[in-house]
């Protein structure tokens, strides 16, 4: 089967990976290079507790966080590249995001290690937290890695595999006949498959409007900054109003802005502030490290803040994988093998009636 993949990001290269290594003939179409937008802007978290552990996105979520051992390793092999997953754990002040009812509900997962600290006992473990913390949850089983590296190894991955990366291409359109995807255009030029994946991030709206109906999504602008970290501050990833993240490579990460702005490319005086001040406040130490560099990147959003997973009703051959919000540096290892089962004509092995594309697309196309 030839499959095109539309868009780059941690999600369009997992998936391409994964269809090239089960047999598929993958082109992987890209405007920019791989990891230009969200994926590369992200800060890398694999949190996958959030508010419940019994929803059908906790249980994907969860079953993508299992995946990422595997991953790690089988990236490592096969690039050589090391995409630093750290899994240390994080640690989260009770002043802020965190409660007693958190901690309880976060337990029901035991592989996470959750541990409430108290007192003494939330310095002792990370000294470079403000004296003001007095409580915190200790989640062991929330880890980070590189998400630039990932998708520069994902994608290296994919073209080892046998992937075309099609790198300067920006899709202009799904070309369909007779109620089937045929292939895509960009600009003049025409793309030939048995299926297509549209995995363009925050712009794949933009790619559904000739489809008869419009795929609600938006972004969500987040802003980062980067500090240098040498030496190290601090050894945790610390989540509280904003979160702190030490990256072995030597930068500690502050993050996230989450704003409707559009696509405004810009880093703003009030985001900036807020995600310092937010910092400061936790780890009072980081006031002196140097600023290496701000940065945004545009989350890609659904109305329910839920992925966008599955087939295009009534189109045959047109795929979608997109709308991961603030998820989908962990959530790519499943999408992509989700993806791929389905695409292959097989059943997805996770539950996934709450992602379908269906859910929007009430509107059937003409
Ligand atoms: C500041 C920030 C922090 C985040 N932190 C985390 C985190 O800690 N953990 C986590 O799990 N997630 C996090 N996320 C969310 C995560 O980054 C996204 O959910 C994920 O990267 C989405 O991946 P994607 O491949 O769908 O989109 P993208 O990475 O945006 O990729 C879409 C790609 O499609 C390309 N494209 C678009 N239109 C076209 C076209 N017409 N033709 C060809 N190519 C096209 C774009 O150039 C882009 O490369 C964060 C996001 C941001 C912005």
């Amino acid at each position: 089967m030839t499959v095109l993949v539309v868009g780059g990001g941690v999600i369009g290269c997992a998936t391409a990976y994964a269809l090239a290594k089960a047999g598929c003939a993958v082109t992987l179409l890209e405007r920019a290079a791989p990891g230009a937008e969200a994926s590369g802007a992200a800060a890398g978290l694999l949190a996958p507790l959030g508010e419940s552990t019994q929803t059908a996105f906790a249980r994907l979520a969860l079953a993508s966080w299992r995946l990422y051992p595997g991953v790690v390793s089988e990236l490592r092999e096969r690039t050589g590249i090391d995409v630093e997953h750290v899994t240390r754990g994080t640690i989260y002040p009770q002043t802020a995001t965190a409660s007693a009812e958190q901690a309880r509900e976060w337990a029901l997962a035991p592989e996470f290690g959750v541990q409430v600290l108290e007192g003494r006992d939330v310095q002792e473990l990370e000294p470079a937290l403000s004296p003001k913390v007095r409580r915190a949850i200790l989640v062991r089983g929330d880890h980070w890695i590189n998400n630039q590296r990932l998708v520069t190894a994902y994608a290296q991955a994919a073209v080892s595999a046998g992937v075309e990366l099609a790198v300067g291409t920006e899709v202009t359109d799904v070309v369909v006949e007779r109620g089937r995807a045929r292939g895509v255009a960009a600009g003049a030029e025409r793309f030939e498959g048995d299926a297509v994946l549209l995995a363009a991030g925050a712009w794949t709206s933009q790619l559904t409007g000739a489809l008869g109906a419009r795929l609600p999504v938006e972004p969500r602008r987040g802003q980062m900054i980067a500090l240098a970290h040498l030496p190290p501050v601090l050894t945790y990833c610390v989540h509280g109003e904003a979160y702190l993240v030490p990256r072995p490579s030597g930068e500690l990460l502050i993050g996230a802005t989450v704003e409707n702005a559009g696509f405004r490319r810009e880093i703003t005086a009030e985001g900036v502030a807020g995600l310092l001040r937010a910092a400061i406040d936790l780890v009072p130490s980081v006031r002196d490290l140097p600023i290496t560099r701000t940065w945004y990147g545009f989350r890609p959003w659904a109305p329910d803040s839920l992925p966008i997973l599955g087939p295009w009703p009534g189109i045959e051959g047109l795929w979608v994988a997109t709308a991961h919000f603030r998820n989908g540096i962990l959530l790519a290892p499943i999408t992509a093998q989700v993806m791929c089962e389905w695409m292959l004509g097989g059943r997805p092995s996770i539950e996934v009636k709450e992602f379908l594309p269906d859910r929007f697309l009430r509107e059937r196309p003409k």
